[in-house]
């Protein structure tokens, strides 16, 4: 006889999400919820098997939880859950569950008195937004009308039903869903670890790194090219005693690990975890109570944006390009007066020029204890230049700020 686990032995571990709306399918509307999700659910060890997005036609909905269903252990849908003829999400499941949706009465008390509030009439047609199966147990939406649904199947899978919007599905997710499924038992013990790079790319990481380290499941290694950096992300499970492998807890995992990734690209790393370049910085700066002005040129506004409106930014001044050979030899000087015409006490100028298909780029710091210069070439010109140069330029300014000898 096949194992069925009850609903309350089920651990879930594997995941599909659904994305429904003939918007998503004919390209309307981005797709981002899935994305969330998928990032949301693999952060607590939940492996997410597939992502798929459906048209607001029936039988490609039932279809999808029908056979979504058959693999994974919890399926969660976004879409499909407005007031009108064309959103299919409920009745689709309640087809799937053999179970027939009514008006939940509670449901309905809410639904109307959103509008009674207002002293609008309520409009009939969204009754539907009241429905529920027996098997499902609603989740609150605070910030729209569609409520979402948890439905338990009697074989311990889980389907989560959420609202479109992304400003409606979000808080739905994080606070109303969630807390329910870490409840039940939801992933595993999953630490991750991230190192953010800067200064090399992606294929000489991953050269360094190895095969060998890439290749591995648990722990698992992987590098990702990312706007800002390349990172590094280390994570593993609880892996059990296996031959003559000792049980390891994750971050006992981990902790072999990253040595061996350290000692591969460690010269390289300059903050840890989702730390942006702004708060790298900032952090250096308050440390030292220090305030920065910039000036860019021919990087159209690259490291303003990278850096954003901050409080230690006193002055930052977008430039067009220097005219050729009109370029101040004496760069670093150029800086100390940019710092003490802006009375900050660091200063920061990047200026570019197109060589070849590149960019070269020219990164001066003036601090009130030391200054630096570095000449490099960014890969690539246009866009993708710019915005390098002003990583450069960044580097260069936090290894500078870093610097205590
Ligand atoms: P629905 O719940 O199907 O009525 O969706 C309402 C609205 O939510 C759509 O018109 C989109 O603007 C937005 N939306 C729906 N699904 C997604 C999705 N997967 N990603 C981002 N936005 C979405
Ligand atoms: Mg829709």
């Amino acid at each position: 006889m096949e194992y069925s686990p009850t609903s309350a032995s089920r651990r879930l571990v594997t995941a599909e999400i659904l994305s429904i709306g003939t918007e998503i399918t004919s390209g309307e509307t981005r797709d981002t919820n899935a994305g969330e999700l998928a990032r949301s659910l693999t952060g607590f060890g939940v492996e997410v098997l597939r992502m798929a997005a459906v048209p607001d036609r029936r039988e490609a909905v039932e279809g999808a939880f029908r056979s979504a269903l058959e693999r994974a252990d919890l399926v969660v849908s976004t879409g499909g859950l407005g007031p009108t003829p064309d959103d299919l999400t409920r009745e689709s499941i309640a087809a799937v569950c053999g179970e027939t949706p009514t008006i939940d009465p509670d449901l309905e008390r809410w639904l109307r008195g959103l509008w009674d509030r207002r002293g609008i009439t309520f409009p009939e047609m969204n009754l539907k937004q009241a429905w529920r199966i027996p098997s499902a147990r609603s989740l609150a939406n605070p910030n729209g009308t569609a409520p979402g649904w948890l439905v338990e199947r009697p074989n311990g899978r889980v389907i989560v039903v959420l609202p479109g919007p992304p400003r409606e599905m979000r808080p739905m997710w994080r606070d109303e869903a969630l807390p329910r499924l870490i409840e039940r038992g939801f992933g595993s013990e999953r630490a991750v670890r991230t190192l953010r790079l800067t200064g090399v790319g992606e294929s000489i990481v991953a050269e360094r790194i190895g095969e060998a380290l890439l290749r591995q499941v648990n722990p698992e290694v992987a590098t990702y090219a990312r706007a800002d950096a390349i990172d590094v992300r280390m994570s593993a499970s609880p892996r059990p005693a296996s031959g003559d492998l000792p049980e390891r807890s994750a971050n006992e995992l981990l902790d072999e690990v990253e040595p061996l990734v350290l000692a591969a690209v460690g010269g390289y790393v300059w903050a840890r975890g989702d730390t942006s370049w702004p708060e790298a910085i900032g952090s250096e700066l308050e440390r030292h109570g220090w305030t920065l002005a910039t000036r860019e040129l021919g990087t159209g506004g690259s490291l303003v944006t990278l850096l954003g409106s901050r409080p230690w930014l006193v002055r930052s001044e977008v430039l067009a390009e220097r005219p050729r050979g009109s370029g101040r030899a004496d760069a670093v000087g150029e800086t100390a007066e940019l710092r003490d015409a802006a009375g900050s006490e660091v200063g920061l100028t990047v200026s570019t020029r197109m060589r070849g298909g590149d960019t070269a780029v020219s990164v001066a710091v003036a601090t009130p204890v030391r200054t630096a210069r570095r000449r490099t070439v960014a890969f690539l010109g246009g866009e993708l230049g710019r915005s390098r140069a002003a990583l450069a330029a960044v580097a260069l300014l936090l290894e500078t700020l870093r610097r205590d000898d």
